[in-house]
C-alpha cells in the first residue's frame, strides 16, 4: 500500500519536495490488532503544526515515517475480538491507503447512521470543537451576538448554525470569497457576512456588527482577533481555536494592539484544544445529530479524489480551496 512521508521540515508554506508518497509492505494484524482498507482521509490545519519540530501539544511527525491524520477505513482481516471484517473504524492512520493497528485505539462507526464522511467532519473532531467550543470555553448563552470567523470551514460553519439554533441575536461571519459570503447568508442563515479579503476587517466588522459581538469564535487570528477585541462587549468571551492566518508564519505575527479594552469589558479571551472535551461527545452527537438529520443543520464537503492528491487536498485546506471539511476519498 501507498503512504504519505514527511521528507523534511517545510519552512513558511509546505512543498511538495518536503514529502512523499512511497510504496510500502501491508502488514498482517497481530493479536489484537486489525487491517484496514482507508475510504476516507481527513487534512486538517493543525497537521501543519506537526510538519514542524517546535514542541507542542500534539508530537511533530516522524521524518521518513507515515504521517497520521484521522481517518476512516473498512476492516479486512481482523485478529481482534469484536471486530469483524466489514466493519468500518474511526482511527488516526491516516494520509495511507492500508493501516494495520490496535483495535483498542479505533472506534467502530455505522455507515447506515449516517454518511461514513461526516465522521470526520460534521460529526466528528471539527463537528465537537464548534459545539464545545461555543457552547462550553465562549459560554454561549441565548441572546448573544456571535461572530465567526473561518466561518464557511468545517468548525466556523458549524459555530454560526449552532449559535442560530441555540438562540443567538445576531449571528456574523467571515470567509474568504464572495461565494463562501453569500453560502453563509442564503444557505445556513447567518445574518451577516463578509470577504476579509474585500478590505479591512476592522471596518466590516464594525459595520455587520453594529451593537457589538457577545461571543467571537476565533479560527484566523491576525486582524481578525483585534477587530474583534475593538466589538467585545461588556462581559465578551473569545474562544480561540485556531489562528491559521499565521501557521506558515516563519516570524510570529504581532499581537493584538487592544487589549486593554479587556479591562473595560471585563472581556475573555481563553484557548481550547477539542481534546479536553470528548465527555461531551454523546450529547454532541445526539444534538447535532438529530439537527443533521432533520436539515436544520447543514454542511458542506469538498471531497477530493485519491491518496496521491493529499497533499494537495490538505494545502487547499490553508489556501481556502475548501467549503466545508475537506476530504479525501481513497
Ligand atoms: P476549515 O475547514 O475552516 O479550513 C481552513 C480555512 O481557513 C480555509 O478554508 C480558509 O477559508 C481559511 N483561511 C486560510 N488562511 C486564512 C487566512 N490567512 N485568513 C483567514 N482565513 C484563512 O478548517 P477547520 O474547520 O478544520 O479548522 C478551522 C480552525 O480551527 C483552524 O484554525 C484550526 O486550526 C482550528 N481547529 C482547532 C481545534 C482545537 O482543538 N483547538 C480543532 C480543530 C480545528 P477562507 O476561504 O475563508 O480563507
Amino acid at each position: 500500500g501507498r503512504e504519505w512521508h514527511l521528507l523534511s521540515r517545510p519552512v513558511g508554506w509546505p512543498k511538495p519536495e518536503d514529502f512523499d508518497l512511497v510504496e510500502a509492505e501491508v502488514r498482517q494484524p497481530g493479536p489484537g490488532e486489525v487491517l484496514v482498507r482507508n475510504v476516507y482521509l481527513s487534512v486538517d490545519p493543525y497537521m501543519r503544526g506537526r510538519m514542524s519540530a517546535a514542541k507542542s501539544y500534539a508530537a511533530p511527525y516522524d521524518l521518513n515515517a507515515p504521517m497520521t491524520g484521522g481517518a476512516v477505513g473498512e476492516v479486512v482481516a481482523s485478529n481482534a475480538e469484536g471486530v469483524e471484517p466489514g466493519d468500518h473504524l474511526l482511527h488516526s492512520d491516516g494520509w495511507r491507503e492500508y493501516a494495520t493497528l490496535e483495535a483498542g485505539k479505533a472506534a467502530k462507526v455505522d455507515p447506515d447512521a449516517a454518511p461514513l464522511s461526516t465522521y470526520l467532519g460534521v460529526l466528528g473532531m471539527t463537528g465537537l470543537t464548534a459545539y464545545a467550543g461555543l457552547l462550553r470555553v465562549a459560554s454561549f448563552k441565548e441572546g448573544d451576538a456571535v461572530f465567526v470567523s473561518g466561518a464557511a470551514g468545517a468548525v466556523g460553519s458549524q459555530v454560526g448554525q449552532i449559535a442560530k439554533l441555540k438562540g443567538a441575536s445576531r449571528v456574523i461571519g467571515s470567509a474568504g470569497s464572495d461565494e463562501k459570503v453569500e453560502l453563509l447568508k442564503k444557505e445556513y442563515g447567518f445574518d451577516a457576512a463578509f470577504n476579509y479579503k474585500a478590505g479591512p476587517v476592522r471596518e466590516q466588522l464594525k459595520e455587520a456588527a453594529p451593537d457589538g459581538v457577545d461571543v467571537y469564535f476565533d479560527n484566523v487570528g491576525g486582524d481578525h482577533l483585534e477587530a474583534a477585541v475593538g466589538r467585545l462587549n461588556l462581559g465578551g468571551r473569545i474562544a480561540v481555536c485556531g489562528m491559521i492566518s499565521g501557521y506558515n508564519d516563519t516570524e510570529p505575527a504581532p499581537g493584538p494592539r487592544n487589549l486593554m479594552r479587556l479591562i473595560a469589558t471585563r472581556g475573555r479571551i481563553e484557548g481550547f484544544l477539542v481534546g479536553d472535551h470528548y465527555d461531551l461527545r454523546p450529547q454532541f452527537v445526539e444534538e447535532v445529530g438529530s439537527w443533521v438529520r432533520s436539515g436544520e443543520l447543514k454542511y458542506r464537503e469538498t471531497v477530493v479524489e485519491g491518496l496521491e492528491n493529499t497533499l494537495e487536498a490538505f494545502l487547499g485546506v490553508l489556501r481556502g480551496d475548501n467549503t466545508g471539511k475537506m476530504i479525501v476519498k481513497l
